[in-house]
């Protein structure tokens, strides 16, 4: 369909999948991928892009020469990178921008969390808190759990570690998302696992970690979000399409 909106959504959660599948009805997608991932999830029947703008003044140029008119950011709520990038970009081109961010998860009772800023804030905490941990926190992470003594580390990721891997010793698994709380309650069981490292991600995707540490009474390294990016945001799929959809009735 012709002069439908250039819309850039920046990627990588499930979130930004349902929106670019939701969104292509009236919107001219262009979905974008860091490209970490070797087979990540894509929405169908948009344009898909993969690798790095080249920071924010690269980002702001790649706006101009596809004719972008608003760009959707939800990425992960820990890329906070991309995230000030397309801030700094969308205000030089004075474009629309929005940050579609799911809520955090908040502790319920029979939580232990120890919340920590940051992942090597996390690292450092870890052999305080217990003796064989688990680690699904992105294979970027690992390095800052390298050195640490008396703590056994399970790691799950998406795909298997890099040749380059700074933690040789741990036990590896691989899996991809949504787990369920028997599964993850199994995980943990089967791996004597007796400390939990986790970002706080949010969603529902990847809770059943947080859940079945609660139900076996095992503590969670709960690490905390960054600060999240200036302007406009909301937490839904349909908040974001809204949004989308004003910006076409105020045009
Ligand atoms: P980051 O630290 O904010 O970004 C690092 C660099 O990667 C950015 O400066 C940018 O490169 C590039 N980049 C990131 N997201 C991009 C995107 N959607 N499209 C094009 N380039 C992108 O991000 P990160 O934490 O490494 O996360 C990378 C991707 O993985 C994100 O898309 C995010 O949604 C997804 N993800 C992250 C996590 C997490 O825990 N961080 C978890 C699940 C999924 P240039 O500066 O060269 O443009």
């Amino acid at each position: 369909m012709a002069n439908r909106p250039k819309v850039l959504i920046l990627g990588g959660t499930a979130e930004a999948v349902e929106l670019a599948n939701t969104a292509a009805a009236d919107h001219d997608i262009t979905y974008s991928l860091a490209g970490r991932t070797r087979t990540p999830t894509l929405p169908a029947d948009v344009t898909v892009r993969s690798g790095g703008f080249g920071g924010a003044v690269a980002l702001t140029r790649w706006l101009t020469s596809y004719r972008i008119a608003a760009v959707v950011d939800a990425t992960h709520p820990f890329a906070d990178t991309i995230a000030r990038n397309a801030v700094l970009a969308c205000v030089e081109r004075s474009l629309p921008h929005l940050k579609l961010m799911r809520p955090p998860w908040e502790p319920l009772s029979g939580d232990d969390w120890h919340v920590v800023p940051d992942i090597a804030s996390a690292a450092t905490a870890l052999p305080h808190i217990g003796g064989r941990a688990f680690l699904s926190v992105g294979r970027q992470e690992l390095g800052a759990f390298a050195g640490i003594e008396g703590v056994a580390l399970v790691i799950r990721s998406i795909d298997p570690p890099e040749s380059a891997n700074p933690l040789p010793e741990a036990v590896y698994l691989t899996g991809r998302g949504p787990f369920t709380f028997d599964r993850e309650t199994d995980l943990l069981k089967a791996n004597d696992i007796d400390v939990v490292v986790s970002k706080n991600a949010g969603g529902d995707a990847t809770y059943a970690k947080i859940a079945a540490a609660r139900a076996l009474s095992i503590p969670v390294v709960m690490v905390a979000r960054p600060a999240p990016p200036p302007g406009a945001t909301v937490e839904t799929v349909d908040a974001a399409l809204d949004w989308l959809n004003s910006l076409e009735t105020a045009t």
